[in-house]
């Protein structure tokens, strides 16, 4: 038996063998190259070891896992050689006399782009193939062992760090995450509270990857892992998966109740979710609302641009699943640690700080413009709403709501309906935001705090990196002020305003919510039940003492 100790970032009990996922090879740079016959024979032997993978999976798959997903693979192995790809790859060799990784790399995407933009959506299905394929060659000529999940049982899946793409990529595969680095704050294990899979992050160099293939049980919510655990241990781990189904269980006495304190003040507690298959878990948790529709998720699962129809049925399915309750669809938060290689971003220094959220929408106007379009056009299915984030300026919203208004004219003209009161809401997640939160109230229609983004900007510690642990405190009374100073604003302008990032659904921040008036809470779906017994057992003393203490915590600070 070997015990590790990391950091619980979404909690769980997971029983199962480790995979370890390899590194992936690094994108492929044009490096001049004078042997081409080396480069041609390299390039022709990582083609045939693809398909040999391949075709070795496709035979697992038939034996253990039925013929459909086994053709996927078999057909895959046909596309690692197929003939207009190697010609392909051999002519960008030639004309470019570069290196093998970079022509398979941009024959990959170059015939992938074609199949994309073709109107049969089997075909455009194909360019995920075409991807998936070069991106094995491109690991065979980098040395990247295999990373296909083949295992027909769900996997403990351990990593140095996981992106959230992967983690959307290999979800159907996985009953737990293990990762060296990574922190609680990361969209990886944010997406791994939403999809309820238990994870541990920081493990370090205690992590190894010889542990490949071993059993293991963990505890996402106290940072346990335990490889090859003995009788007892594991017994110990299904004895604390049952008191957890047990606490869960008894959560169901609130179960279509109003989110109301005992002495009556309503806070509503509303779901995050990053798809539209997202929403399952959100009726399952008895969610009524969804504070937060991350739609960049739909950008990053997929290989290419999400068209205009394709958005429109990922948001309309949100918005009619929910029958009638509230779906905020955040507009694309795309940049930073969220990456589309499809949109060509350049390299940043500071991706933080960078072309991300907003100020990416307001430089792509024709990605923009495809997406309210279809937010609207999914508003006469449902009650939705428009948020934007990483806002700092009035200018920024007054855009963001012209382009809402050229959307609606171009729907009037075309006769297409959608809702006209629709409401266009901003997130407070900047040191600006908050600073100018008087303003920003009278252009917007509500406010929703993100306080993942928030922390890391105020408290100027990367929500991603490890290591920054002490340091990214989301209680620092510096988050609370401007929490408070975004609630008095809102207030002030007569607008709601709720709290969606990672603090919401922290216990202990409850009474602080109500003490400065926060009206809605948006949670990972398994946080709802939770949260609304916490609301619903509470006592109107515990909110003065608690104001009290606020008040104290601030005044100390400051002397
Ligand atoms: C936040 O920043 O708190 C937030 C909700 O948005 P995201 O985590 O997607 O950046
Ligand atoms: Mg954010």
């Amino acid at each position: 038996m070997i015990f590790m100790q990391g950091k619980g970032i979404s909690s769980g009990i997971a029983k199962g063998n480790i995979y370890f996922l390899p590194c992936p090879a690094p994108a492929a740079h044009k490096i001049p190259v004078s042997d081409m016959e080396a480069e041609k024979a390299r390039l022709a032997a990582a083609q045939e070891k693809a398909a040999a993978q391949l075709e070795e999976l496709a035979e697992k798959c038939r034996r253990e896992a039925g013929s459909e997903c086994a053709d996927l693979f078999a057909a895959q192995a046909m596309l690692a050689v197929d003939e207009s790809y190697t010609e392909r790859a051999r002519g960008i060799l030639e004309e470019e006399r570069c290196s093998a990784e970079y022509a398979a790399e941009t024959a990959g995407k170059e015939i992938a782009a074609v199949f994309a933009a073709m109107d049969s959506a089997y075909m455009q299905a194909r360019a995920d193939d075409i991807r998936d394929v070069a991106g094995r060659i491109l690991n065979n000529l980098a040395g990247v062992p295999d990373t296909v999940i083949d295992s027909g049982e769900p996997v403990i899946l351990a990593a140095d760090e996981l992106a959230p793409s992967e983690l959307v990529r290999h979800k159907s595969r996985l009953s737990g995450l293990l990762t060296r680095k990574g922190s609680g704050d990361s969209h990886t294990a944010i997406l791994a509270r939403t999809m309820g899979i238990p994870a541990v992050c920081g493990l370090g160099g205690s992590l190894k990857e010889a542990y490949a293939g071993h059993m293991c049980c963990m505890d996402g919510g106290t940072g346990q892992v335990v490889l090859d655990p003995d009788g007892i241990t594991a017994a110990a781990f299904e004895q604390k998966d049952q008191e957890q189904r047990e606490r869960e269980r008894l959560l169901e006495a609130v179960r279509g109740q109003r989110d109301v304190t005992p002495d009556g003040r309503e806070l509503t507690v509303c779901c995050n979710i990053s798809s539209p298959e997202d929403v399952d878990a959100v009726l399952a948790s008895d969610g009524h609302e969804i504070g937060l529709f991350r739609s960049e998720f739909l950008f990053l699962a997929s290989g290419d641009c999400p068209t205009e129809e394709e958005q429109f049925c990922a948001y309309s399915a949100a918005a009619s699943a929910m029958n009638g309750g509230r779906v905020v669809i955040r507009t694309l938060d795309i940049g930073s640690d969220k990456q589309a290689d499809y949109f060509r971003l350049p390299e940043e220094q500071n991706p933080a700080l960078g072309v991300r959220g907003v100020r990416f929408c307001l430089s792509r106007p024709e990605v923009f413009h495809t997406q309210l379009r279809a937010i609207y056009r999914a508003s006469a299915c449902g009650k939705v709403a428009v948020m934007f984030p990483m806002i700092t300026s009035v200018w920024e919203v007054r855009e963001c709501r012209r382009a809402c208004r050229e959307v609606m004219a171009e729907l009037d003209a075309e006769g297409i309906p959608y809702d006209r009161d629709i409401e266009t809401g901003i997130m407070i997640e900047t040191p600006a935001s908050v600073l100018i939160a008087g303003e920003l109230a009278r252009e917007a229609d509500f406010f929703s705090v993100g306080t993942n983004d928030l922390t890391q900007y105020i408290l100027a510690c990367d929500r991603q990196a490890d290591g920054l642990d002490r340091f990214r405190d989301s209680h620092h009374p510096a988050v609370l002020r401007a929490l408070k100073m975004a609630a008095d604003a809102a207030h002030a302008a007569g607008i709601r305003i709720g709290v969606c990032g990672e603090l919401a659904a922290d216990p202990e921040m409850l009474e602080f919510f109500l003490a400065i008036g926060i009206d809605e809470l948006s949670v990972a779906p398994p946080a709802v039940l939770p949260l609304r017994a916490q609301i619903r057992g509470r006592h109107s003393e515990q909110t003065d003492s608690v104001i009290c203490e606020t008040k104290n915590a601030g005044e100390n600070e400051q002397e």
